[in-house]
C-alpha cells in the first residue's frame, strides 16, 4: 500500500480541471483541485512527502502535508487547493483498496441519489476563463475573446475596469435559461445577478442605485414567473456590493422567495455577513472564498449565514468538508457546496453529499461544455445527471474513471498529462480535426 508516485494533469474546460492522480503498486486514485495559478508546480513539490508513506493513513498524510506546507499557507491558499486534490485521490485510491465507495468511508449514505443545481451564470452560458479568470478561447469554444484586463466579467470578483456594455443581459434571456434548466430536469437552479448594466456610474465601490435594482430585481423576477414555485433559486452577487444597498437589493429580491442569495458582500468580513442575514428573509450564502473547519467556525458561531457553501476541491479535502458540513449542522444550517470541477471533483463531492445529513444541493457549473459528459467512464449510459441529480452506485472509490482519451483531447497545452508529454494528435479538441466535430 505504499504510495510510488504523485502526478498531475489539467483539462482545460471552462476552468483549469486540474487532476492529481497518487499510485501504489496496486492501485491508483484521481482528485481535483481548484484551479490556481502555480497549482500543478505546488502539487509536484508536495510529492515527496507523500513518497513511501502508507496510502491508507489519509488524514495522518493529510496533517503531514499541512505543517510542511504550514509557512506557506496555514490558513489557506493555494497549497490547500493541492492538498484538497491530493487527498481526494487518496480517498479514491483507499476506496478502491479496500473495493467500497469513498462514501462509506466518510460514515455511510443518508442518500444515493445527489441533488444538483444548474448554475445558469447570466442567463447565457459561460465559456472559458484562465487560473487568473481571465476569458479564453479554448479550441472547443464557440466565443473569441480578447484577453484583455479591461473586461468586467461577471465571473470575476470584485468589478474593476469599465462595464463591458457589448453583452446585454434581459429578463427574457433569463426566463428562457430558466426554462432551459427545468425541462432538463433541475429542481433547484441558480443565476448571476451582478452583470454588467446601463445604470452604474462606478464599478470600484460597491454601491447600488434604484435603477440598478430594479433591473436586477427583474431578472429575478422573470425567473420565478418562468418557473414557478416548486423550484428553488438561488441568486449569485460574487461580493460586490456595500451592506446598506446589497441589504436594499435583498429587500427587492423578497417577493421572489428565493432559495438563498449568495455573496452580496465581500467575503472576508464576517459581521457583515451576519448584518446581511439579520436584514432579510432570504437566506444568505457564501463560503467558497473559505477554508478549513477553522476557517468556518466564527461563521456558524455567530450565526452570518443561512446556507454554507464550502468548495470541496479547496476547503482541505473530503473528510475536512464533511467535518466543516458535521460543524454547520449543530448550527441547523444546510450545506450548498460551491463546484466549478470536472466530473472528477463533482463525484467526489457527491460522496460527501452522500454522507451528509444537512446537505442541500451541489453545484453544477458545466452546462455548457459539450465533453464534460464524456469525460467518465460512470459504469452506466445516458447523462451523468439525470433529474437533476447524480446517482451513486456501489462501485469503489469515487465509482468513475477519466476516459483518458476523451479527455487528453481537451489537455491543457504545456501540461504534462501524469507524467507524459503528449502528442499532438492526442491534445486535439474533436472540432479542431478535419472532418471532427460532435
Ligand atoms: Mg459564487
Amino acid at each position: 500500500m505504499k504510495i510510488e508516485r504523485v502526478d498531475t494533469a489539467v483539462i482545460q474546460g471552462n476552468y483549469d480541471w486540474t487532476l492529481v492522480r497518487v499510485y501504489t503498486d496496486h492501485a491508483y486514485g484521481t482528485g481535483e483541485c481548484f484551479c490556481s495559478p502555480g497549482l500543478t508546480a505546488v502539487v509536484r513539490d508536495m510529492a515527496p512527502l507523500l513518497l513511501g508513506e502508507d496510502a491508507r493513513d489519509v488524514d495522518r498524510l493529510w496533517y503531514k502535508m499541512r505543517w510542511a506546507v504550514s509557512h506557506a499557507g496555514s490558513t489557506g491558499g493555494t497549497v490547500w487547493h493541492a492538498i484538497s486534490g491530493i487527498e481526494a485521490a487518496l480517498w479514491d485510491l483507499v476506496g478502491k483498496l479496500l473495493n467500497v465507495p469513498v462514501y462509506q468511508l466518510l460514515g455511510g449514505k443518508y442518500r444515493e441519489d445527489i441533488r444538483i443545481y444548474m448554475d445558469c451564470h447570466a442567463g447565457e452560458g459561460l465559456e472559458a476563463l484562465s487560473n487568473i479568470l481571465l476569458p479564453v478561447s479554448p479550441a472547443w469554444g464557440t466565443r473569441n475573446h480578447s484577453q484583455s484586463s479591461e473586461v468586467n466579467h461577471p465571473a470575476h470578483g470584485r468589478a474593476y475596469g469599465k462595464p463591458d456594455l457589448d453583452e446585454v443581459f434581459t429578463p427574457q434571456m433569463y426566463a428562457k435559461r430558466a426554462r432551459e434548466a427545468v425541462d432538463k430536469g433541475f429542481t433547484a437552479i441558480k443565476f448571476d445577478l451582478d452583470v454588467p448594466n446601463p445604470y452604474t456610474y462606478d464599478t470600484y465601490n460597491g454601491a447600488l442605485n434604484a435603477a440598478e435594482v430594479k433591473f436586477m430585481a427583474s431578472l429575478a423576477e422573470a425567473v420565478r414567473t418562468e418557473v414557478g414555485d416548486h423550484v428553488d433559486i438561488g441568486f449569485d452577487c460574487h461580493w460586490r456590493y456595500n451592506v446598506s444597498d446589497a441589504i436594499r437589493l435583498a429587500h427587492a429580491l423578497e417577493p421572489i422567495d428565493a432559495a438563498f442569495l449568495e455573496d452580496p458582500v465581500p467575503p472576508e468580513n464576517i459581521e457583515a455577513q451576519r448584518l446581511m442575514s439579520q436584514a432579510t428573509k432570504t437566506a444568505i450564502s457564501s463560503g467558497e472564498n473559505r477554508y478549513l473547519r477553522h476557517g468556518f467556525r466564527e461563521i456558524f458561531e455567530s450565526g452570518a449565514l443561512g446556507l454554507v457553501a464550502p468548495d470541496f476541491q479547496k476547503v482541505g479535502g473530503l473528510l475536512e468538508a464533511k467535518r466543516i458540513a458535521d460543524m454547520a449542522d449543530t448550527y441547523y444550517v444546510n450545506v450548498v457546496p460551491h463546484n466549478i470541477s470536472s466530473p472528477i471533483g463533482t463525484f467526489a463531492s457527491c460522496h460527501v453529499a452522500a454522507a451528509t445529513p444537512n446537505f442541500w444541493a451541489l453545484e453544477f457549473h458545466a452546462a455548457d461544455v459539450p465533453f464534460w459528459n464524456d469525460l467518465v467512464d460512470t459504469g452506466s449510459s445516458g447523462p451523468i445527471i439525470q433529474n437533476g441529480a447524480i446517482h451513486l452506485n456501489e462501485r469503489p472509490g469515487i465509482g468513475v474513471e477519466l476516459n483518458e482519451t476523451v479527455a487528453k483531447r481537451y489537455a491543457k497545452p504545456g501540461e504534462l498529462w501524469f507524467g507524459e508529454a503528449l502528442t499532438t494528435s492526442e491534445n486535439a479538441p474533436l472540432g479542431s480535426q478535419p472532418g471532427g466535430g460532435r
